[in-house]
This record gives C-alpha cells, sequence and structure tokens, in this order.
C-alpha cells in the first residue's frame, strides 16, 4: 500500500481528538479522488502543468505526480561547502573529508566482551564517529544515575511483564520516563494524528524496524506511533550522550528492545547495534537510520540481511551522504529515503529551530542581555536567517556577513548592515558563525576581539571557528561553566567561547519538539511509503520524498494553530494547472 493510499484510509478516519480539526482538510491532500486520479495521467500535459505536478522537467508531458523523483536527478554535489561528510571509498571503507574524524568501521571480529576502563572509554568515544557524538546534550536524562557505576552490560534487568530483551540504565525510571513522552506527544500533533487514523488499518503490519537514532521522549512518540501502525521495532542510539535515560526505560518496560544509554563507550556503542540485529528469530526488514552507522554494521557485518530489506530511511546530513556515495559506487543494494533534504525538514529544522534556540543557547551559557548588543552573524543563509530574526527582534543591533552577493542583498533587505569580519570585529559583543563552512573565525579576529566578546557556532560542527589556534601557551583557558570557557589573553583580556566551537543549539540548549514533530512524521512517511510500495517502483538509489508528501506532513500540523486552509476553486485549479489536491509547488520551488 503507498503513502498515497494509506493517506486516503487515514482521510477516512474522523480526527475526533485532534486539536481544530475542524481546520483538517477532509480530503487528504495526498488523497486524489478516483477522477482526479485518473484524470492525472492525461490531463497535466502543458509544461506549467508538468512543472507544477512536481516533475523534474518541465518540457515532460503527462507527468505522474505520485512518481518519485529519482535520486539520479537530484544527487547532490560533493558538498565542500558544508565539509567533513563521510564518504564511502570503493571498498567499502568509510572515510570522511579531512575537516572530520575518520570513521572506524570494525572489519576485524568485534571484541564486545573487553571492555575499556574509565579513562578508555572516554578516550574511545573520541575516536567514534562523528554523528554519534554531535550531541543534543540537553536532551539527555533529567534523572540522576551517577550514582551506579555498573555497566547496563552487566546488569540482568526485566520489565514487569518478565520481559528482559533490552539493555538500558535503570528500568526503575521508567515511570519517569513516561511523563516526558507524554509531555512531548502534546508537541507532536502529526504523529498523534497518525496514530488515530490509522486505527483500523495497520500500513505497518509486519514491517520489522530496526532504528538507531536519538533515544529522546520525541524519538519514543515516534516508535510507539510506528508500533501502533503495526511495526515491530528494535533500536539503538545513534549517539553516544544523547540517550534519556528513561525514556528509554519507559520503552523497554513498554516492550520495545531499546539497547542504549546515556554515555556509551564506543564498545557499548557497537555491541547496541549489534544486538538490535544480531538476534535469533527476527531479521529486519525496514531500517531508520541517523548517521549511517548502522546501515553500515549491516553492510558490513550482516550484508545477506539485506535481501529481506525493503528499504533505508535515513535522516541525517552525514548518513545521506554515505548513502549517495554507496549508489554512487553500484553497492545500494536496496532503496533509500533521504528525510534530510525534505522541504519541510529543511526550512524548520534550518530556520525556525536556529531562530528559537540561538537564543536560548545564548541565555543559558552567559545570562547576556541581548537589547542593545552588537552582533554579527557570519551567513545568512537558513541558519543565518533565523539568528537574525530572533536577535533583532529581541533589540540587538545585527551585522551580517556574507560571500554570496544574493544571501547578502537578502540581508539588507531585511534591513541588516552588511560589513567584513574585520571592519566590526573590534566593537561587537556576539560573534555567530552559521556559514557551513571553514575558518571564518579565525586566531587573528579573535585577537582582535573586545574583552568579554562571546563566541559561538550554530553551523557545521567545529570547522568554522578556529578553536585549535586558541590552544597556545600564552593563552589561559578557564571551564568557567559547563560548555563556556573564558579564553585569556596575557593582558587580560578574554573570549567567551561557548560550547568549544561546535553547534551551540545542539550543545547547550533544547531543540523544540514541533520540530522534531515534523522530522519524524516524514520519517513514519517515508517508512510507509517504501514498506508498502509495490515492486519496481523504487531502485536501489536514493530518492527524496515526494513533494506531495512534505504537503501532507504540514497540513498535519496545521490544525495546531487552527490554521484555515483555502481549497482551490475547480476554476482556479484549471487556471493554474494544478491538481486540488496537490503538490502545489514545482520541485525547484524554493519556498
Ligand atoms: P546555507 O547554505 O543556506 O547558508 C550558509 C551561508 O553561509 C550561505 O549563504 C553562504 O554563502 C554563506 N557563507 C559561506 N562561507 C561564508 C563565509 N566565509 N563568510 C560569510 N558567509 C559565508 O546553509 P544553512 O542551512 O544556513 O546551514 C548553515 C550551517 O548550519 C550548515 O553547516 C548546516 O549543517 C548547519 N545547521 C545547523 C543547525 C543547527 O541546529 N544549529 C540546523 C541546520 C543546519
Amino acid at each position: 500500500m503507498s503513502v498515497q493510499a494509506v493517506a486516503a484510509k487515514m482521510a477516512e478516519v474522523e480526527l475526533k481528538d485532534v486539536a481544530g480539526k475542524d481546520s483538517l482538510p477532509t480530503i487528504s491532500p495526498l488523497t486524489p479522488k478516483a477522477e482526479e486520479k485518473k484524470s492525472e495521467n492525461n490531463s497535466t500535459s502543458s509544461p506549467a502543468a508538468a512543472a507544477a505536478a512536481g516533475e523534474s522537467s518541465p518540457m515532460t508531458a503527462a507527468p505522474n505526480p505520485v512518481k518519485m523523483p529519482q535520486a539520479s536527478a537530484m544527487k547532490r554535489p560533493d558538498q565542500q561547502q558544508n565539509g567533513g561528510e563521510a564518504f564511502i571509498n570503493c571498498d567499502g571503507t568509510v572515510a570522511e573529508a579531512p575537516r572530520m574524524k575518520k570513521i572506524q568501521f570494525a572489519d576485524q571480529k568485534q571484541e564486545f566482551n573487553k571492555r575499556p576502563t574509565k579513562i578508555g572509554r572516554r578516550s574511545l568515544s573520541r575516536s567514534i564517529s562523528q554523528s554519534s557524538t554531535d550531541s543534543y546534550s540537553s536532551a539527555a536524562s533529567y534523572t540522576d544515575s551517577s550514582d551506579d557505576e555498573t555497566s547496563p552490560r552487566d546488569k540482568q534487568q526485566k520489565n514487569s511483564k518478565g520481559n528482559g530483551d533490552f539493555c538500558i540504565k535503570n528500568i526503575k525510571q521508567a515511570d519517569f520516563g513516561r511523563r516526558e513522552i507524554e509531555i512531548a506527544e502534546q508537541e507532536m500533533p502529526a504523529l498523534m494524528a497518525l496514530r488515530k487514523r490509522a486505527q483500523g488499518e495497520k500500513p505497518l503490519a509486519g514491517a520489522k524496524i530496526v532504528g538507531c537514532t536519538h533515544i529522546t521522549a520525541q524519538t519514543a512518540v515516534l516508535m510507539e506511533t510506528l508500533s501502533a501502525l503495526g511495526a515491530q521495532c528494535r533500536w539503538a542510539a545513534c549517539n553516544i550522550y544523547s540517550t534519556q535515560n528513561e525514556v528509554a526505560a519507559a520503552l523497554a518496560e513498554g516492550g520495545f528492545s531499546v539497547f542504549a544509554w546515556k554515555g556509551e563507550s564506543e564498545d557499548d556503542f557497537w555491541w547496541c547495534i549489534d544486538r538490535c540485529v544480531n538476534v535469533e528469530g527476527w531479521q529486519p526488514n525496514m531500517i531508520l537510520d541517523d548517521g549511517g552507522d548502522l546501515t553500515h554494521w549491516i553492510y558490513k557485518k550482516y550484508p545477506n540481511m539485506f535481501k529481506k530489506i525493503k528499504g533505508i530511511v535515513e535522516e541525517s546530513v552525514t548518513g545521506v551522504h554515505r548513502l549517495y556515495q554507496l549508489s554512487k559506487a553500484g553497492k545500494l543494494c536496496v532503496p533509500a529515503m533521504n528525510v534530510n533534504d525534505s522541504v519541510t525538514k529543511q526550512k524548520f529544522d534550518n530556520l525556525y529551530c536556529c531562530r528559537e534556540s540561538i537564543l536560548d543557547g545564548l541565555k543559558r551559557t552567559t545570562d547576556v542581555m541581548f537589547g542593545g548588543k552588537q552582533v554579527v552573524i557570519c551567513g545568512y543563509g537558513e541558519v543565518g536567517k533565523g539568528c537574525c530574526a530572533a536577535l533583532k527582534a529581541m533589540g540587538s543591533i545585527v551585522y551580517v556577513t556574507e560571500i554570496d552577493p544574493i544571501c547578502a542583498l537578502q540581508a539588507c533587505m531585511d534591513g541588516f548592515r552588511l560589513v567584513k569580519l574585520t571592519e566590526v570585529i573590534r566593537q561587537v559583543d556576539i560573534v555567530i558563525t552559521c556559514t557551513g563552512n571553514k575558518n571564518v573565525v579565525v586566531r587573528e579576529y579573535m585577537d582582535r576581539m573586545k574583552n568579554g566578546c562571546i563566541v559561538c557556532n550554530m553551523g557545521h560542527s567545529n570547522t568554522e571557528i578556529d578553536v585549535a589556534s586558541l590552544r597556545t601557551p600564552e593563552l589561559t583557558w578557564e571551564r568557567v561553566r559547563s560548555q563556556v570557557d573564558h579564553v585569556i589573553w596575557p593582558d587580560g583580556k578574554r573570549i567567551v567561547l561557548l560550547a568549544e566551537g561546535r553547534l551551540l543549539n545542539l550543545s547547550c540548549s533544547t531543540v523544540p519538539t514541533f520540530v522534531l514533530s515534523i522530522t519524524a512524521t516524514t520519517q513514519a512517511l517515508a517508512l510507509i511509503e517504501l514498506y508498502n510500495a509495490p515492486e519496481g517502483r523504487y531502485k536501489q538509489d536514493v530518492y527524496l520524498l515526494p513533494k506531495k508528501m512534505d504537503e501532507y506532513v504540514a497540513s498535519l500540523h496545521l490544525p495546531t494553530f487552527d490554521a484555515h486552509l483555502t481549497e482551490l476553486s475547480d476554476e482556479q485549479a484549471k487556471y493554474l494547472g494544478l491538481n486540488k489536491n496537490g503538490p502545489f509547488k514545482p520541485n525547484y520551488y524554493r519556498y
């Protein structure tokens, strides 16, 4: 069953308990009426209509609007700009662009029983993949289990039903975790709607999903939704720091096979992944990955499993790069969905999420007053636009640096002063990088900053600020708070460096649940689509989500705002050459 068909079924079930149900279109935009469905293949023959129907070429006649765009037509260039991503070599080994640490995939026999010492664990974790250490630290456990030094691997735990097929920190934290999950449910309306809409229909019946994502309350809402849709799930964490232990406990108590805890060693990390897939009598047929580590573990250790796997859904930039590289090398043996590049993810993660979390991250770490402060923001892309808007609204005086004249002009038209960093570096109170580039703020600039200047990064990893250049003998580092360092010059001047140049919001604040809801809904729909797709619809390639699915994800979130969507009249639809139920924009539309 395709997502369209599922959506059609779902639309039939009334959304009785969902807030603002009246504002949800009674006919899902993913659900063309029968006659419209029929006419789609025949009527949208004009180039404009074809383009509007989401076809990659506006010259293509008779498009099928639900046809998945071929990834080959959308392959991303190697993202030197983003840099530091992972690549699969022809021999199947994984390497990364120079700016990121090399990922080790243990081709050798994995010796899980050799437990590292505490120090060993720490040093091991440094060689782990970047995606597994870029942490949503604030999402991590609220409960303190630091007194319990026993490794979860040495514990025999069972849930209240006697099931022990999990490995987590402490099953006794389950009640607390359940409350966290319930709080997250409030801000994840689309997943809750999917559960209700699919009460009768189980579009994931028979699906055996192995997942490797952050294990947080929001992920728990996703997992429980997948389960409600009929799937069985086994899950490991994609990040050694980000697991909310109490949430993992609640999931284990609920019967999920979860293998994760906060502060895993590298050995633990791979052991947990292995426990998810290396199990008697259970083989996954779908993969949901964030970072690509799970996918590659299966490639390396259990390649035969791919015979049964129907598809991979990947969320992260890094993981998507790995998939494209596999595809390029002709080694991708199942279809994969690139969730990272769907419009809803890009727009909401980069723009709206950063618009909110930049203030949160700065406030939590420094208690700085924003009004009247001079701030320079490097890069006016999606992230930069979000940061600028937030700080402007707080009364800061905002300067922007850009290399691209189009973004630069946008900054000017939005009322920001476009400058070179050198022009303002002596006077600004806060410097924020959001370029995806490297060495945007170098030592020379930091030497010239004024006393007390706050320096932080919202862009790619820890490449944008040249932090290494600050580790010289004449400078003193003073850790003043968690994630806050004062770097002190010989004359007493100090700058305030946040999160050692890593992403400020992921290191020091929370990510809004509503944003995660959008991504999680997209993941759920991508799984449904791949799982139910008829043989041959998807080849062994990487696909972007159809625009209709993006639109559907957005429409599921509208009732939260009691938003009332205008419907096209027949006449208007004809005039624009659109199907009344979408897609409403061509693929090249920029939003
Ligand atoms: P983008 O490509 O839309 O914007 C980056 C901008 O920086 C571009 O306009 C580019 O011209 C400009 N730029 C490049 N080099 C520059 C330089 N030396 N000086 C000034 N400007 C320069 O990308 P985006 O979506 O805004 O993402 C930016 C970075 O943030 C990426 O690395 C992305 O992975 C990361 N990101 C962070 C978060 C977060 O939560 N912190 C969320 C999404 C993306």
